[in-house]
């Protein structure tokens, strides 16, 4: 696309050259704001996927997945708000649905909501199973009931789909394009796994890396171990930013 208005606006200014010095102006501030209006365009890229945010900073970001948890994510949202950490919650449909209340305490806490899909489905075994056309529609079922029910409770269309077990495909990207949304995975994530809190925050912390994009579950031993993981983060010299900012995202029309 630039490279055409570059062509165009090249084309133009040679034909002007003979004409007068004011049209030429003209046609450049013209091409300017073209060029201008066309990169911040690109900013944004929809069907785009992340498993790391940028490098270019001792930077990280937090994501909890699965929620919600009404039994658990209070006490993460009281942590975050003390730490001033805005984070993003993938939280699935079938959750919000059992629990219809929690969706707005995300947005009351200045949360970020992802979408996760509405029930946690494996889609490496679906692949397998279906055609591409029936995996295309359970996909596109599973992604828009879960938006539907977010943009009902809370009024926000989430920017961010984060696919059960981190699955990904050219279909996954294609439907992610065409519902408007980024795919995000993560750097790294260990809450799943039997271990005593003290390990949890070693293995957190050992992990710790520029752009790291950091996956974690509401899970109660997750929020114990959480203060000491921000604590540590911090003590490395890292700062805790939104999703958002760690993938240098400006424009969420
Ligand atoms: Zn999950």
């Amino acid at each position: 696309m630039k490279l055409v208005i570059t062509l165009v606006f090249l084309r133009m200014n040679y034909g002007i050259t003979l004409f007068n010095q004011k049209m030429k102006k003209i046609v450049l501030i013209f091409y300017i704001l073209l060029l201008s209006i066309n990169l911040q365009a690109e900013e944004l890229k929809y069907g785009k996927f992340y498993s790391d945010g940028l490098p270019t900073k001792k930077w990280v970001t937090l994501t909890f997945d699965d929620g919600p948890n009404p039994f658990v994510h209070d006490k993460i949202f009281e942590i975050l708000k003390k730490e001033k950490i805005k984070a993003t919650f993938f939280i699935l449909g079938s959750n919000m649905a059992r629990f219809p209340n929690s969706a707005n305490k995300y947005i009351q806490y200045g949360q970020e909501i992802g979408n996760h899909t509405y029930s946690h489905l494996s889609f490496y075994n679906l692949r397998k199973k279906k055609t591409k056309n029936e995996f295309k529609k359970i996909l596109i079922d599973e992604i828009d009931r879960t938006e539907e029910m977010i943009k009902d409770i809370t009024d926000v269309k989430p920017l961010f789909l984060r696919m059960p077990n981190g699955f990904n495909s050219p279909v996954v990207e294609e439907v992610a394009k065409e519902r408007k949304y980024i795919i995000v995975n993560w750097s790294f994530g260990f809450d799943w796994k039997k271990m005593s809190k003290d390990q949890l925050v070693e293995k957190y912390l050992n992990k710790i890396k520029p752009g790291a994009i950091i996956l974690m579950h509401e899970k109660k031993l997750t929020a114990e171990a959480l203060p000491e993981i921000i604590t540590g983060i911090k003590k490395k010299g890292y700062e805790i930013v939104p999703l958002k900012e760690i993938l240098s995202i400006k424009n969420t029309d």
